[in-house]
């Protein structure tokens, strides 16, 4: 289940139980890297490439992905529209966090980034739990032939891109009762997101986060 905090963040209200976890899916009116001087990130890229944060701080080459596990530290992905999903090992307390489009969502980039976990850390899927944030929602989000083709559509119709990603996450050994969905749409949804459809240039990008304090 989703909060959202005076601080204008949401949360999983699950993951409060994890003393040792940080995060957040943060929206158009809260600032996180001044909140965060440690933040991790990458050149986003729509690929499935992950990258290991490894302690490091800023940007951290091109990628769509980042998995961490050193304490003090905070990776992020930057979206407006596109999904964000933060990964949680409880444990071997490490973290991913997820910028799934849909090129990334056609590439299995979640995939990639349990992938990722399993070699960095050892992470066994069944340990995972998982958050899929504020996204263009399957109500806003209609796509060409070209697009639908990539998920085994056809013709101009509906994509829904949190839906395709829980079930990635399923697919490779997460507990679907530990998958938590925000279903909240990004151009629907208000004026608290960013939405690149519905914005265009415009459009600015919220963060979400993970960390290990
Ligand atoms: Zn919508």
């Amino acid at each position: 289940m989703f909060y959202r905090d005076p601080g204008h963040t949401y949360h999983v209200a699950e993951w409060d139980a994890f003393p040792w976890l940080l995060h957040g899916f943060g929206t158009r009116h809260c600032d996180l890297p001044e909140r965060f001087a440690h933040l991790a990130t990458v050149k986003q890229i729509h690929s499935a490439e992950c990258v290991a944060a490894e302690g490091r701080r800023g940007v951290l080459g091109e990628g769509d992905a980042l998995v961490e596990n050193a304490p003090g530290s905070v990776i992020a992905v930057k979206t407006a529209d596109c999904v964000p999903i933060l990964l949680v090992d409880e444990r071997r307390r490490a973290v991913a966090a997820v910028h799934a489009g849909w090129r990334g969502t056609a590439a299995r980039i979640v995939e990639h980034a349990v992938e990722k976990m399993h070699r960095t850390f050892g992470t066994e899927p069944g340990d995972l739990h998982a958050a899929i944030g504020p996204a263009i929602g399957a109500c806003c989000y209609e796509v060409g032939p070209e697009v639908r083709e990539q998920f085994g559509g056809q013709g101009r119709g509906r994509l829904d891109l949190t839906a395709h990603n829980a079930l990635q996450l399923e697919n490779c050994g997460v507990t679907r009762s530990r998958i938590h969905a925000s279903n909240l749409c990004t151009m629907c949804g208000g004026e608290e997101f960013h939405s690149f459809r519905r914005d265009r240039e415009a459009a600015g990008r919220m963060y979400s986060y993970v960390g290990v304090k």
